[in-house]
């Protein structure tokens, strides 16, 4: 195991969980952390619910989504999703890939999903849409072959976040606090537009705004420990944290 890998395992126990206790995931969803000191790898769970997800179901993954070391446990089918996007986005350090039910709107829609408020800069000026049938044409929706990673990766391309047609949503993140912000950021913005949305005319953020609002999450969500603090305590709080929090 790599020196920091251990610490970082426990911080995507905790990210998951928050990430299920704010209503980003459900029984479905993962996360991943590239992995610390080596940016040919990354780290995510076996396929397990998030819920109860511990340090011990945190396995190490090559950039080609394959195990590192030989295993028996069932792994998520959709992992290219992160090895694709790790390879192609050097800044990115955390991927979440989820179905939220705030964000399912906007993946049905021809609506597009904008920043309609300060921390809901976030999600940045533009949020891409992926259809997977453009490339692809039917197929099961899930993200399973590299080459619909790839396809994934390049709808993305160097924005913070991507929605996915008819399925949900993957967010990266600079770290796992960061990640998190964003997440839960972006599902609070989706239900904002979407309420405004019922009440009348949608105020939007300019790009000149959304820039500098995004900046400041970004120092906030990512290089302060006041989001992540709130989260986990909410977590404690809430009786599903991991036994040893
Ligand atoms: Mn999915």
């Amino acid at each position: 195991m790599h020196e920091l890998a251990s610490d970082v395992r426990r911080d995507i126990v905790l990210a998951t969980r928050m990430l299920v206790n704010e209503s980003v995931m459900d029984a479905f969803g993962h996360v991943s952390v590239r992995l610390p000191g080596d940016p040919g790898g990354y780290l995510m769970s076996r396929a397990c619910a998030p819920n109860l997800i511990v340090a011990g179901d945190i396995l190490e993954f090559t950039l080609e989504s394959d195990p590192v070391e030989p295993t028996k446990a069932q792994l998520f089918a959709e992992r290219v999703i992160h090895g694709e996007i790790y390879k192609a986005r050097p800044d990115v350090m955390a991927i979440v890939h989820c179905h939220p039910t705030s964000l399912l709107p906007f993946c049905i829609s021809a609506t597009p999903l904008v920043p309609v408020f300060l921390m809901g800069a976030t999600i940045g000026h533009h949020v891409p849409f992926w259809n997977q049938r453009d490339d692809f044409g039917d197929t099961s929706l899930l993200v399973v072959k590299p080459e619909e990673g790839r396809s994934l990766a390049r709808a993305l391309g160097q924005n913070s976040m991507v929605l996915m047609r008819l399925h949900g949503a993957t967010i990266t993140g600079a770290n796992l606090p960061d990640l998190v912000f964003r997440a839960v950021y972006a599902c609070r913005n989706a239900d904002a537009q979407s309420a405004a949305h019922a009440l009348g005319r949608v105020a939007v953020l300019s790009p000149g705004e959304a820039e500098r609002a995004g900046a400041l999450c970004s120092r906030v969500g990512g290089f302060s420990s006041r989001t992540w603090d709130f989260w986990r305590q909410q977590l404690q709080l809430s009786g599903n944290g991991p036994a040893d929090d």
